[in-house]
């Protein structure tokens, strides 16, 4: 007898399970807080505060699908871009079509583009996954991308550099694996980004306490006299 185990069967293409694909704006959410991108694609939780009104603010001028002719490109609005080998699905608020074929995503934002650098690589994964649904679309190489911020009325140019591609990628399985084991990730500790949060009095992280501090509540809750 051999102990060369033998081969797995290939499975016919046509008999695989297709994936979900996972909104490009996950991502972005994952990247900011885990435990936001479940309350969001998981519990389907929504609030206002001033930073979510500022980014809708931004986006009403980008967010009503159209094109126009450009000297030398084409700009389509809200154009739906996807990734199936990825499993990504989402829309790129503005994508420059120039006349060599090569697309040129660029992300509407609120604020202004000197933003801390965690800040910035959330925006950053967000195009990089817009460039590679792009890539996979056109069949053409998007090197590059920008960030648009409405504030400073400047772009951010945004290599998508292979470190990029393999954190969108990473990304894309973290939320993947997230939405699939449905578990709540726990919530930030005495992090500013809790702050500009609009989900801060859904999510509650200051009330969230640690097991030791739960043991030892519970201690005392039993013990008075001790
Ligand atoms: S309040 Fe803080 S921990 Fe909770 S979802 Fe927002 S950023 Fe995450």
């Amino acid at each position: 007898m051999s102990d060369v185990a033998a081969p797995a069967p290939a499975v016919p293409s046509e008999t695989l399970e297709p994936i979900d694909p996972i909104a490009l704006s996950a991502l972005q959410h994952w990247m900011y807080c885990p435990r936001q991108c479940a309350l969001i694609h998981q519990e389907q939780a929504f609030a206002e505060n001033v930073h979510t009104l500022r980014g809708q603010a931004v986006h009403k001028t980008v967010d009503t699908p159209g094109f126009e002719a450009r000297s030398g490109y084409r700009v389509e609005r809200a154009l739906p871009v996807w990734n199936d080998a990825l499993g990504l699905i989402g829309k790129a608020d503005v994508v420059e079509f120039h006349a060599d074929g090569r697309a040129y995503p660029v992300e509407y934002k609120h604020g202004s583009r000197h933003k801390a650098p965690a800040i910035a690589a959330c925006d950053d994964v967000q195009l990089g996954a817009q460039a590679m649904c792009l890539e996979a679309m056109t069949g053409q190489p998007v090197p590059e991308g920008a960030i648009f911020y409405a504030k400073s009325k400047k772009r951010r140019v945004v290599p998508i550099t292979p470190a990029l591609r393999e954190t969108v990628q990473a990304t894309t399985l973290a939320v993947r694996q997230m939405l699939t084991d449905a578990v709540m990730p726990p919530p930030l500790v005495a992090d500013s980004r809790c702050k500009e949060c609009s989900l801060i009095d859904i999510c509650q992280p200051f009330a969230q306490i640690t097991l030791s501090q739960h043991a030892e509540l519970r201690v005392a809750l039993f013990n008075p006299d001790r």
